[in-house]
């Protein structure tokens, strides 16, 4: 199963809590792990609290831990000025793993599964949910 997201980029983080808990009720299954992956090298998915302090708090960990106000190798190889987002989707990871039970999702309450976007512009995603079950 897969679907798409629109995004703005620069850390952009879109809660996508709703779309995999859709694909997992009209699976039919009951327990299993489901696996969420975004194919691309600037883009990442993770979970975290989706409330507006850690929408800003995440995006300035990044900043600070990888500027986008230094230079990177890479934007010498091929002019496109994200090396930034390069690095921040390797350290970020492209995938999120979480078991359901009762054909429930089994995050915490304040938890959700976040798409966060590092390149420097908007783009049109595939997520891709996988289901091991019975
Ligand atoms: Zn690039």
């Amino acid at each position: 199963n897969q679907f798409q997201m629109d995004t703005k980029g620069f850390n952009d983080l879109l809660d996508i809590t709703p779309q995999v808990s859709s694909i997992l009720n009209d699976s039919g299954l009951e327990e299993g792990s489901a696996l969420v992956f975004v194919p691309g090298a600037t883009a990442g998915i993770t979970s975290i609290e989706y409330e507006p302090g850690l929408l800003k708090d995440y995006p300035e960990f990044f900043e600070k831990i990888v500027p986008s106000t230094v230079e990177y190798e890479h934007d010498k190889t091929w002019h496109d000025g994200n090396g930034f987002s390069h690095v921040r989707a390797a350290l970020q990871g492209a995938s999120f793993t979480v078991p359901f039970a009762d054909s429930r999702l089994l995050l915490g309450t304040w938890q959700q599964i976040i798409l966060v976007d590092f390149d420097n512009k908007g783009r049109s995603r595939n997520v891709i949910v996988q289901l091991t079950g019975i």
